[in-house]
């Protein structure tokens, strides 16, 4: 295990003066804390020896059930028997590598990839190979010429792992066909795909994309959180699997945690039953979509020739591609002393590439901070080309 260039990065980055493009974390100044307390308080007061106490491996029951009706508008029609509840998605991607994955198997990922997925990939000594993408998702071609190549080798291929929806760090979404093609290349070879979709309701021209699970329910795993349309300090994530990994599934968890947090799981479930939280979900895209315009607006104005950058429709991130021969990580030292920060493309690569890429977030800053920050980051690129 090493620590990821994010985290080395995190105390840098929170100095007041910085204005950080570089760290995840979710705006939650739109949420309720008013509503938030008097529903914990209650928690406690009516149901406080479930809340305190133990509870299922598997998750809570009811609020299976409620993500299952969260599911719906990604198209997806589940069975709470198939849900899992973790701690936060990436408490799913721990335990689905744990199950998979034996040291040298390899896992296909879009290239770039969740620099949090690749850092669970690699404490399990998975090999992973990467897939090119464009700004429509996953390049089926590569795909299939990838699953050819490493069978070729002679290594063995335990799944896909994709986020088709408001990729992090690149800022794209698969198109619908694509993602058809995808789950066909997969069922056809035979490779299991697991669909990470934390952003997946988080888009911003009124549409939902249909997750790749909505279309097998044998050949997908889908992860969900709650961490990106509610509170990422609650640690609430999910699994969806077909019925025999799931058995595992909950096997891996218990001998992790025993059981996810039944605080944290009453608290989601209470919001889900007795408030708007749909209502949440669109203050929530509003606030990112204000902030996308911000940033894509500072990027068109200020940006020197030759930089060129994604166009998200949904999410946190911008991938952005430096004019050629400037080093995103080299830079980052004088973009800090110029007060920005971003995260340097190659933390989202297992194999050194990226190194002319970086990663911007627009979800914290405001958008006048993030004018300022792009301003910022403009000026060093200009410097970084005339030396
Ligand atoms: N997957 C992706 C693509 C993410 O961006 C994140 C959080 N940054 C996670 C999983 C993990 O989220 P959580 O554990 O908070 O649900």
């Amino acid at each position: 295990m090493t620590a990821s260039e994010v985290r080395s990065l995190f105390a840098v980055a929170s100095r007041p003066e910085v204005v950080s493009l570089a760290g995840g974390m979710p705006n939650i100044s739109g949420l309720p804390l008013d509503v938030v307390g008097s529903l914990v308080n209650d928690l406690v007061a009516k149901r406080g020896m479930t809340a305190l106490q133990y509870g299922s491996g598997q998750g809570d029951p009811a609020l299976r059930e409620q993500i299952c009706d969260v599911m719906r508008p990604v198209g997806i029609v589940a069975h709470p028997d198939d849900v899992t509840v973790t701690v936060g998605s990436q408490q799913a991607l721990d335990l689905v590598t744990r199950i998979f994955i034996d040291p040298g198997d390899v896992i296909l990922a879009e290239a770039p990839s969740y620099v949090g997925a690749l850092g669970t990939f690699r404490s399990y000594q998975a090999s992973v190979v990467h897939v090119e993408m464009d700004e429509h998702g996953l390049v089926p071609e590569r795909l299939s010429a990838a699953i050819a190549a490493v069978r070729a080798s002679g290594k063995t291929i335990k799944f896909l792992y994709t986020i088709p929806s408001y990729h992090n760090p690149a800022g794209v979404t698969m198109t619908a066909s694509r993602r058809a093609e995808v789950l066909e290349i997969s069922r056809r070879a035979d490779v299991l795909v697991i669909e990470d979709d934390p952003y997946g309701l988080l888009g911003f021209d009124g549409e939902v994309p249909r997750a790749i699970r909505a279309d097998d329910a044998e050949q997908v795993i889908y992860l969900g959180s709650f961490s990106k349309t509610f509170a990422p300090g609650l640690r609430v994530g999910w699994a969806l699997a077909p019925h025999a990994v799931r058995e595992k599934l909950v096997l891996a968890a218990e001998n992790s945690v025993l059981c996810p947090p039944a605080f944290s799981q009453l608290t989601v479930s209470e919001y889900l039953a007795g408030h708007d939280w749909m209502a949440q979900v669109k203050d929530f895209r509003e606030t990112y979509r204000e902030r996308r315009d911000a940033m894509l607006e500072a990027l068109d104005d200020l940006m020197p020739a030759g930089a060129h950058w994604t166009r998200p429709s949904g999410g946190f991130y911008v991938w952005l591609t430096l004019p050629d021969g400037i080093d995103a990580k080299a830079m980052l030292p004088r973009a800090v002393t110029n007060r920005v920060a971003y995260v340097p493309g190659t933390a989202f690569f297992a194999d050194g590439f990226g190194s002319r890429s970086m990663r911007l977030s627009y979800c914290y800053p405001t958008p006048e901070r993030i004018r300022e920050g792009v301003r910022r980051l403009a000026q060093v690129i200009e410097q970084e080309m005339e030396l």
